[in-house]
């Protein structure tokens, strides 16, 4: 029973589409399966934004998929199987519709006591796949038979009125899902929509939950949540809804709200400049309150400064794992950057050179000059670096030996 927005009644054309999806949709169709372009794919061009990718619903198998597609075609996930059809760099989602069998005793669909999905791979037809979406705009249809839209759940209305709604009963789609709520936020920070009276209601008391889930996944959706483009109105708004301290417990003790904003901010300009960002810089900035206190405790325990600072990243780093699994590679680049803060503030006239040229450099001397720019006792040494680099050799060492 969808409404059905024929071709020339939406916005919705090949062109505002990604060939890959588009090549995806009708090579599956060619082989007798429906498909559909669903979710961000289709809300983001309805809003006139650019998606950032493609997912497509079919009533193919995971298998079937594999088939179609040959090499092309990576089958991933256990607690929700879907395909991965690349296009040269780019990667097409390809998920088979699914059904909300969740209390079977099928080993294909599981819950636990509290009512979470633990797998979620029983077959439905698109009615069921659409009623098992989280929000109503992200439950809208591209079918690419005829262009139509198929929409099952009044998403068009919602997203003209800006509304972020949950599809059922929204504390039973939470305690299915809670990364929901993490979801419901990212996407009214992202698109500036309001969350829904009865959808935002339940969250502040079900945002625990996000304390049992895995750690691995929650570090994905972090970073989702920092790489949304809109990491500045989206802090707020989780620690409004109480979603901000079951995921960042340390953080959420020793706050450091300015430095938080400004490194938000800073990832907003960069990602609107199409530039790179560094998961591990934003996540230095949230845990840097929490090293702070820690380092300063233990160095009035008489440790000295230097290893005081490395046990305080070390624990910093340990309790923040346990909620999100922040990997290796990251906690390292973090670390370096606490560790350097101590270094640049003081430097030694001779060591300069070689700091400048350490390959963490950059983003040590970045992170000082945010810390600055929110007042934070720095000695005003990010100027004295700025200044530095700038500088021609003559003036340089001049500066190191004024420094002495
Ligand atoms: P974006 O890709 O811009 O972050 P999106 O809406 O496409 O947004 P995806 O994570 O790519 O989000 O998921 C694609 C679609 O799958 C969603 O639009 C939604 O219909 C469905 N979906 C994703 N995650 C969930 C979830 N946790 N619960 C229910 N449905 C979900
Ligand atoms: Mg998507």
């Amino acid at each position: 029973k969808p409404v059905v927005i024929p071709r020339d009644q939406h916005s919705i054309s090949r062109k505002n589409l990604s060939p890959a999806a588009v090549k995806t949709l009708y090579r599956l169709q060619d082989c007798g399966f429906d498909a559909y372009l669903i979710g961000g794919g289709v809300r983001d061009v309805l809003l006139g934004l650019s998606p950032k990718d493609f997912d497509i619903a079919t009533n193919a198998k995971p298998e079937d998929v594999k088939q179609v597609f040959g090499s092309q075609c990576q089958i991933i996930g256990r607690r929700f199987r879907l395909a991965h059809v690349r296009w040269g760099r780019e990667v097409i989602e390809v998920a088979t519709f699914r059904a909300n069998h969740a209390d079977g005793d099928d080993q294909s669909a599981r819950t636990n006591a509290d009512g979470r999905i633990l797998r979620d791979n029983v077959w439905g037809s698109i009615e069921e796949d659409a009623a098992r979406r989280d929000f109503t705009i992200n439950a809208v249809y591209y079918r690419i038979a005829d262009f139509s839209l198929w929409d099952f759940a009044n998403g068009a209305a919602d997203l003209k009125q800006r509304v972020i709604r949950l599809i059922g009963d929204p504390e039973t789609r939470y305690r299915e899902d809670p990364v929901r709520m993490l979801r419901a936020v990212r996407f009214a920070a992202k698109l500036n929509f309001t969350i829904a009276p009865a959808t935002a209601k339940p969250i502040p008391a079900l945002a625990h939950l996000l304390e049992e889930m895995s750690s691995h996944r929650l570090y994905d959706e972090c970073q989702k949540l920092f790489a949304s483009g809109h990491a500045a109105p989206l802090l707020p708004l989780m620690q409004g809804y109480g979603l901000f301290a079951p995921l960042f417990p340390g953080p959420a003790e020793h706050p450091c709200e300015q430095l938080w904003l400004k490194t938000a901010q800073s990832t907003d300009a960069r990602l609107a400049e199409g530039k790179h960002i560094n998961p591990a810089f934003f996540f230095a900035a949230l845990l840097w309150g929490d090293v702070q206190a820690r380092a300063q405790a233990l160095i009035n325990d008489g440790v000295p400064p230097v290893p005081a600072w490395q046990q305080a990243g070390t624990h910093a780093v340990s309790r923040q794992l346990a909620r999100t699994a922040i990997p290796k590679h990251v906690s390292q680049v973090m670390r370096d950057i606490w560790e350097m803060q101590m270094r640049l503030e003081s430097p030694r006239p001779r060591q300069v050179e070689i700091m400048a040229t350490n390959e963490r450099f950059r983003a040590g001397y970045d992170f000082l000059l945010m810390r600055e720019s929110v007042g934070e006792a720095t000695g005003k040494m990010a100027a004295w670096w700025t200044r530095w680099q700038a500088a021609d050799p003559g003036l340089q060492a001049e500066m190191q030996r004024a420094l002495a």
